[in-house]
């Protein structure tokens, strides 16, 4: 694990250092306070120090005090190393932010103790960090497709529609269903089913710019949002969607299977500005469109005659 020393006795720097490196540390040194706060404040900056009190310019309880001051996910765990005398407030310390102090001259046992609590407080953080994400992702995923999931994809189309908005630009979005996919359940099992839904997914992330988005908008539907793209624009998309999904069957345990899709095409713009639920309706209306036409094709929305 990475350790930060700030120590501007060069004496005392060199003694820790070398029990430090021993101790299998891999350690960074600072020679006084704004050194260490340069490193703290860095990108990725270690995720233990070791700050003496007294230093020339910033003191080590500086140094504590402006590292708290911002808020970040990887906490620095941090020791101060007081002076025998006890010139130093160590309630000022642990006020500053310190987690926890240790008084030179030191005993070897007792820093190598006080640093394996602070390790363990790193490990429980990086657990509970790590926790969060898999939730975070958990509430934004569908886990079948591994595609943003409903409430998700219409999060992101809102924002999308209001930074166009801001921005006057166009966004495009798309409403694809597989075609007779309860055939394909009702034929070839639910479980095949599934991996078709993962595939066609698949295929169609893999069409995706990085900055558009798709979503599982319910059982065998999908949402996608094409940002600055009109209606002319998502529609030739979507034929590439189209036609990139047909064009090869799934290779599964229980067959071949061809698979087809209908797209659905609407666009919030310059000629109609749409919220985000009009928006899906209308890629709705568009999508049974094509459903009604043969399937296996792309239909963009029309807006009726009077506007509405
Ligand atoms: P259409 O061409 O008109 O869209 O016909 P369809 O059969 O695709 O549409 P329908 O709405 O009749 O059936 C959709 C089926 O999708 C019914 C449902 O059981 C299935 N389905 C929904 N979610 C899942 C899923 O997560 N896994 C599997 N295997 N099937 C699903
Ligand atoms: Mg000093
Ligand atoms: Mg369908
Ligand atoms: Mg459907």
């Amino acid at each position: 694990m990475r350790i930060l020393i700030a120590e501007d006795e060069p004496s005392f720097r060199r003694l820790l250092e070398d029990i430090l490196v021993k101790w299998g540390y891999d350690v960074e040194v600072a020679e006084d306070g704004a050194a260490a706060l340069q490193i703290l404040q860095s990108e990725d900056p270690p995720r233990l120090a070791l700050l003496d009190w007294i230093m020339p310019g910033m003191e080590g309880v500086e140094v504590c005090r402006k590292v708290r001051e911002k808020t970040t996910d990887s906490y620095t765990y941090i020791i101060l190393l007081t002076s025998q005398q006890g010139d130093e407030d160590l309630v000022i310390g642990m006020e500053a932010g310190a987690d926890d102090y240790i008084t030179k001259p030191f005993k070897h046992n007792e820093l190598r103790l006080r640093l394996r609590a602070g390790r363990r407080i790193i490990e429980l953080q990086n657990e509970l960090l790590a926790a969060r994400d898999t939730f975070r992702t958990k509430a934004s995923h569908d886990s079948l497709s591994g595609l943003w999931n409903h409430e998700e994809i219409l999060r992101l189309l809102s924002q999308e529609l209001s930074r166009a908005e801001r921005e006057e630009k166009c966004v495009g979005v798309i409403m694809a269903d597989i075609d007779f996919f309860k055939k394909i359940n009702d034929t070839y099992g639910h479980l095949t089913g599934d991996v078709v839904l993962q595939s066609t997914a698949n295929k169609m992330c893999s069409l995706m710019r990085s900055y558009d988005f798709v979503g599982r908008y319910g059982g065998e539907e999908f949402l996608i949002i094409l940002t600055e793209c009109c209606l002319e624009c998502a529609a030739s998309f979507a034929e590439r969607l189209r036609l990139c999904v047909g064009s090869a069957a799934f290779d599964t345990p229980e067959g071949i299977i061809p698979v087809t899709i209908s797209l659905g095409v609407a666009a919030s713009g310059t000629d109609w500005k749409a919220g985000a639920e009009a928006l899906v309706k209308a890629a709705d209306a568009a999508l049974y469109r094509a459903k009604e036409n043969g399937r296996n094709r792309v239909e963009l929305y029309v807006q009726p005659a009077n506007g509405g």
